[in-house]
């Protein structure tokens, strides 16, 4: 099934200049920018994506912290669009834990912090991306960040191979 999914490159990302690298993966891959935006969101913006499910899964604290992190520079909104684009990407995206991700996926090969070192600093895990994790957090997720005008239809030059 063609679905869409939200990816954001987060703070550390950006400020690692790890954009078109990143990006790079998901293209290869032939999945389609249909949506793309720089925003340096603000807390109020922060606590609307990361929402009390946060804390129902992952406590306050990890909630806290996130939105701390997710203001310190601006994100890039990408909105991917490919056959099961959401569990594609996560796999792509790799587990939480970047130490513990697997080597060949984005947090696995670009980053190593420890769910240990960053709960001991009081911090998130730093972990350079965010992939929306089911398909309706993909459909709150892309309906927050971006409006009806902003996401595009359009045919790349691959589409007979890959979609
Ligand atoms: P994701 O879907 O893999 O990004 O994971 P979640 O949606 O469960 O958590 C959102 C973000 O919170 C993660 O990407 C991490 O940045 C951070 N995070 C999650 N769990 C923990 C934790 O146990 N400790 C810390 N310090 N950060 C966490
Ligand atoms: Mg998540």
């Amino acid at each position: 099934m063609i679905q869409r999914t939200l990816v954001l490159l987060k703070p550390d990302a950006i400020q690692r200049s790890l954009i078109g690298r990143i990006l790079q993966r998901f293209e290869d891959a032939g999945l389609k920018v249909v949506g793309m935006k720089m925003n340096w969101i603000d807390k109020e913006f922060a606590k609307k994506h990361y929402t009390e499910d946060i804390t129902k899964r992952r406590g306050e604290q990890v909630r806290k912290a996130l939105i701390e992190y997710i203001v310190t520079g601006p994100v890039l909104a990408i909105c991917l669009e490919g056959i099961d684009a959401i569990e594609f990407v996560r796999k792509m995206v790799g587990t939480t834990e970047p130490k513990t991700a697997q080597p060949g996926t984005i947090r696995g090969d670009f980053t190593h912090q420890s769910y240990g070192y960053a709960d001991a600093k009081k911090i998130a895990i730093k972990n350079l991306v965010h992939a929306s994790g089911s398909e309706q957090e993909a459909k709150e997720e892309i309906a927050l960040w971006f409006s009806k005008e902003e996401l595009h239809s359009y045919k790349t030059v691959h589409e007979a191979h890959t979609l």
